[in-house]
């Protein structure tokens, strides 16, 4: 199963990736995950990577399309995998299918754009395993500590209001044209925000048909 998750930042694709890919016993690709370790580890993907980062602003399509190649050519990717946060553009999208990559669903999460800058204030990440918290809505079982690592619990830089704001009219302009690009090969399916992340879980499930 190729999966892609669909969503503006914040609307829950790398929670629901953690949970999904337990059930389908497949590996997540966060291509924001991967970044901000580079960042973190200082390696050159990650020095060309960091101001637009920091600005909310896309990293050039030929870095993630170098990263994204790499990863998926790992041996965990054998028997598929959930992309969270790739592709991001109509270029990234081109790229993989020029690398002969078909995917079997695509499903774009729904989420008002209102919803998504009062969340994103909550938002919780682990510095360690990048593993996604919300200090209300997804507490950790003990504050500041990841339920999966022990890591420590940070908000991200660009989870700021004003980041948010920007990152949000990137996903609108740059990301939002895939639907169409998806759904004219026959693989889109979308799912509405529903009140709980249980809720959101079933409903991705149901459209891929488990
Ligand atoms: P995310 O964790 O998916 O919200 O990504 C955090 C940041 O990493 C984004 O705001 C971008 O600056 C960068 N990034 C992650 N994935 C991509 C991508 N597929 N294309 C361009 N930039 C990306």
């Amino acid at each position: 199963m190729k999966l892609i998750l669909l969503g503006a930042p914040g609307a829950g694709k790398g929670t629901q990736a953690d949970i999904i890919k337990q059930k389908l016993g497949i590996p997540t690709i966060s291509t924001g995950n991967i970044l901000r370790a580079a960042v973190k580890n200082g390696t050159p993907t990650g020095l060309k990577a960091k101001a637009f980062m920091d600005a909310g602003q896309l990293v050039p399509d030929e870095v993630i399309i170098g990263v994204i190649n790499e990863r998926l050519q790992e041996s965990d990717c054998a028997n598929g995998y959930i992309l969270d946060g790739v592709p991001r553009t109509v270029a990234q999208a081109e790229a993989l299918e020029q690398a002969g990559i078909r995917f079997d669903a695509v499903v774009a999460l729904e989420v008002p754009d209102q919803r998504i800058v009062d969340r994103m204030g909550g938002r919780r990440v682990c510095e360690h395993c990048g593993a996604s918290y919300h200090v209300i809505h997804i507490p950790p079982k003990t504050e500041g500590v990841c339920d999966a690592c022990g890591g420590a619990l940070v908000q991200r830089k660009d989870d700021s209001p004003e980041t948010v704001l920007s990152r949000l009219e990137v996903y609108h302009k740059e990301t939002e044209p895939l639907k169409g690009f998806y759904e004219a090969r026959g693989v889109l399916k979308t799912v509405e925000d529903l009140p709980t992340v249980e809720d959101t879980t079933q409903a991705i499930l149901k459209v891929l048909g488990y």
